[in-house]
C-alpha cells in the first residue's frame, strides 16, 4: 500500500512544532507494520537539506495563475529516516530557510501542492492513499476531485489530519485563478465565511479527517476559530486518533542529547545527573523542585499566564520552586519572561529561542512540566516528559485529557487543573511542591510515568485500519 504523507514539516528535516514530530515518526511505524509510506514536503534551505544527498527523480514546470514555476522532486538517497523522503524544490519560492511567515506563504504552499499533484499525475503514479496534514496541503483533496488536470487520480482516497484547527490558511477569492482547470460549479467546496479556506475545504472534500486526539475531535465543534458549525455537520467522517511518540528518538536510556542516560530502575540518580547539569548551566539550585515550560510563547499555550504565576510562586516564602522556561513567540511574552530573570536570579531563568538538544535535557532534568494550554490538540510535551519521569501539570483540555490522569485519581501520575488561569497554575504548583517533599511517593509516580506506553504501535494501527476501510483493494 503506497501512502503519501504531505506536510509542511517533518523531523529532522524541518521542525517548528509537533506536526514535524508526527510526520517524522508515523510513516516510519507504518512501514514497520508493512506499509509503504513516504513523506512529501517542501525543500527548505536548512542544515538537513544541505548535509544530505538527494537524487532528482522528476522535474517539470507548473503554472501558478500565469506564472510558470520550474520545480524538481528530490528523493533522499539512503531512506535513513525509515521512509522515502521526497522534497519539492521550487527555486526562488520554496528553497528558503524558514518554514513559515513569508509574505508569499500562500503562493508557496499552493505551488507545493500543485507541484506534488503534477508529479504524481505526469509520472503515472497511483497512490493507495494521500494523507494530508494541516492546511498547507488542504487544497489537495479539492484539486484531486475537481480539477480536470488530475482526473486520472479522482478516485484516490484522501485522509486529512488536523494537528491544529486554529490555523486555516484562508485567503480571498481574487486568488481563485491559482487553482487550475477547476469545475466552477464546485467552488462552494472551497468556501468558508466568504473566502477560500483550505482547512475547511479539506474537511469537506477528504474521505475521512482525523484529529490528533479523541477529545480534540469533539472540541473542534466548540472551538475551531470559526469552523465550529462545519465540524458539527461533518462529524460523521471524523476520527480521533491520539498521537504516539518516536520512542527511539525520545529514549532516556539512549538519548545522546542528555547529560546522563537512565532507566526507571536508575531514575533517582539519573534524573539528578541531568538536573545538576541543567542547574549549573542556568544558575539554579539543584535541591529545589524545578518546574519548566517548553513551547511556543502564544496565547493558545497559556504562555501569557506564566510571568504572573511564576512571580507569585517565587514571592511566596512557603514555596521553594524554581523555574526554567524554553520558548519563543510573542514579543510581549518574551519580554515579560526576560524581565523576571533580572529579579529572581538563582530561582528563575529563561532561554528565548529554539533548541532541540536543550529541550531533551530539560525533559530529563526537570521535576515538573507546566502546560496551562487553552487549546491543545494533542500535545507532545507531556508525552515526552512522562517518558523521562517528569510530572506534567496540565490544564484539562484536548489531548491533555486523553493522556494525563491526576495522581489523586486511581492509577494517576500527573496533575490536572480546570482553568487556564494564574490561580489554577499556582494551586497546581503548590500541590507539586508538597509532593516533592514526599520522595517515596514521587519516586513511585515517576516509575509509573516511565512505564506508560505512548509509542506509535497502537495509533499507527488505527490509521492503518482507517486506510483499509477506505481502500478495500489493499
Ligand atoms: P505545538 O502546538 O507547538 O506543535 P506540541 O506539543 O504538539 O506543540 O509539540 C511541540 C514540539 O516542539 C515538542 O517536540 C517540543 O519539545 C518542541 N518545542 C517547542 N518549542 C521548543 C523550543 N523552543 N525549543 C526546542 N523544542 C521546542
Amino acid at each position: 500500500m503506497k501512502i503519501f504523507h504531505l506536510s509542511a514539516e517533518c523531523y529532522p528535516v524541518a521542525k517548528v512544532g509537533g506536526l514535524a514530530d508526527v510526520v517524522g515518526s508515523l510513516p516510519k511505524y507504518q512501514n514497520m507494520a508493512g506499509l509503504q509510506a513516504a513523506v512529501v514536503m517542501p525543500y527548505y534551505d536548512r542544515k538537513f537539506t544541505r548535509e544530505n544527498e538527494f537524487d532528482i527523480v522528476f522535474n517539470a514546470a507548473t503554472l501558478l495563475d500565469t506564472k510558470r514555476l520550474y520545480f524538481e522532486i528530490l528523493k533522499e538517497k539512503t531512506n535513513k529516516l525509515g521512509f522515502e523522503l521526497f522534497l519539492v524544490r521550487i527555486p526562488g519560492l520554496l528553497d528558503r530557510e524558514n518554514v513559515y511567515s513569508y509574505p508569499d506563504e500562500r503562493e508557496q504552499f499552493i505551488a507545493f501542492q500543485l507541484a506534488f499533484l503534477d508529479w504524481i499525475s505526469y509520472s503515472q503514479q497511483t497512490p493507495d492513499i494521500i494523507h494530508c496534514h494541516d492546511h498547507h496541503s488542504g487544497l489537495v483533496p479539492f484539486l484531486l476531485y475537481h480539477s480536470k488536470l488530475y482526473r486520472r487520480l479522482a478516485n484516490t482516497p484522501t485522509v486529512f489530519t488536523i494537528h491544529n484547527g486554529q490555523y486555516h490558511g484562508a485567503f480571498g477569492w481574487e486568488h481563485l485563478s491559482y487553482l487550475p482547470e477547476i469545475d466552477l460549479t464546485q467552488t462552494g467546496l472551497l468556501d468558508w465565511a466568504g473566502g477560500i479556506n483550505p482547512l475547511a475545504s479539506a474537511v469537506k472534500c477528504c474521505w475521512r479527517y482525523t484529529t490528533v486526539s479523541p477529545t480534540y475531535l469533539h472540541e473542534l465543534s466548540i472551538n475551531s476559530n470559526g469552523l465550529e458549525y462545519l465540524f458539527w455537520i461533518e462529524s460523521a467522517k471524523g476520527y480521533g486518533i491520539i498521537n504516539g511518540i518516536d520512542t527511539e528518538v525520545w529514549n532516556p536510556k539512549t538519548d545522546t542529547m542528555i547529560a546522563g542516560n537512565f532507566t526507571s530502575k536508575s531514575i533517582a540518580k539519573g534524573k539528578q545527573v541531568n538536573k545538576d547539569a541543567l542547574c549549573e548551566r542556568f544558575g539554579l539550585d539543584p535541591n529545589k523542585p524545578l518546574f519548566t515550560f517548553i513551547g511556543r510563547l502564544v496565547i493558545e499555550k497559556g504562555a501569557d499566564l506564566l510571568p504572573e504565576a511564576i512571580e507569585l510562586s517565587l514571592m511566596d516564602p512557603a514555596e521553594e520552586a524554581s523555574f526554567l522556561i524554553l520558548g519563543s513567540g510573542d514579543t510581549e511574552m518574551e519580554t515579560a519572561l526576560l524581565e523576571l530573570k533580572e529579579k529572581y536570579p538563582g530561582r528563575y531563568n529563561v532561554f528565548i529561542g529554539y533548541d532541540e538538544a536543550l529541550a531533551h535535557l530539560i525533559y530529563a532534568g526537570a521535576d515538573f512540566l507546566l502546560m496551562p494550554s487553552r487549546v491543545e490538540p494533542c500535545g507532545l510535551n507531556q508525552l515526552y516528559s512522562l517518558r523521562y519521569g517528569t510530572m506534567p501539570l496540565v490544564r484539562s483540555t484536548g489531548g491533555l485529557i486523553d493522556s494525563v490522569i491526576d495522581f489523586g485519581d486511581e492509577g494517576g501520575y500527573g496533575i490536572r487543573f480546570n482553568n487556564a488561569s494564574v490561580a489554577d497554575i499556582n494551586h497546581s504548583v503548590s500541590r507539586a511542591c508538597a509532593l516533592y517533599q514526599n520522595t517515596v511517593l514521587l519516586q513511585q509516580l515517576r516509575k509509573r510515568m516511565m512505564a506508560l506506553d505512548f509509542s506509535w504501535d497502537r495509533s499507527a494501527k488505527e490509521y492503518i485500519n482507517l486506510y483499509e476501510s477506505l481502500n478495500p483493494t489493499i
